[in-house]
């Protein structure tokens, strides 16, 4: 398990962190794998803890009342993912069809990034991100050192995610965001 270094006293990154938004203290204590990068924090809004660990192909996302509880609900997650013979398709459950290639499990919820091809139809790339794409898009612009992991654990894909972070900024630009569910 990597810890994401802005969580590690002593780095450029957690002395930006603490300037601008101190995540809280906390030591991981799930068994993850050794391949897996780990972050935590509160959310914005709503504030809730979460904890979040990405994986080759994959990322989970635990919440809780705190974030030992919001680490234990994502290392459940994983751990189900392990037992199960997955199921893939493109719906995601209880929520949106997804045509970029991204895949989940109807049985265990896992997500994969890269499942299937990407369905492209006209007239789609002209609407507002979600908040996911938000979230990604956001990510690919400021987190560096996820980008450089990526890059390092995916070197073929690399073309695609700036192919993405090109077409996400077009849209930011010319339709703006969905409103952020404050629920
Ligand atoms: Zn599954």
């Amino acid at each position: 398990m990597k810890i994401a270094s802005h969580h590690v006293p002593g780095t450029r990154e957690h002395e930006l962190a603490q300037r601008i938004r101190p995540a809280p203290d906390y030591t991981p204590n799930k068994p993850w794998p050794e391949e897996t990068r780990v972050q935590w924090g509160h959310g914005i809004v709503p504030a809730v803890p979460f904890f979040e660990a990405f994986l080759p192909g994959t990322f989970i996302r635990g919440e809780g009342k705190d974030i030992a509880e919001a680490e234990a609900k994502a290392f459940a997650q994983y751990e189900r993912e392990g037992r199960c013979d997955h199921q893939w398709g493109r719906q995601r459950p209880g929520g949106d069809l997804y045509t970029n290639g991204a895949g989940w499990c109807r049985k265990c919820r896992a997500f994969r990034s890269s499942m299937f091809r990407p369905i492209t139809k006209l007239g789609a790339h002209r609407k507002p991100l979600s908040t996911m794409e938000l979230h990604h898009l956001e990510s690919m612009e400021t987190d560096h050192e996820m980008n450089e992991w990526m890059d390092r654990v995916y070197p073929d894909d690399r073309a695609d995610r700036e192919k993405l972070k090109r077409l996400l900024r077009v849209r930011r630009h010319l339709f703006g965001t969905v409103e952020r569910k404050t629920a």
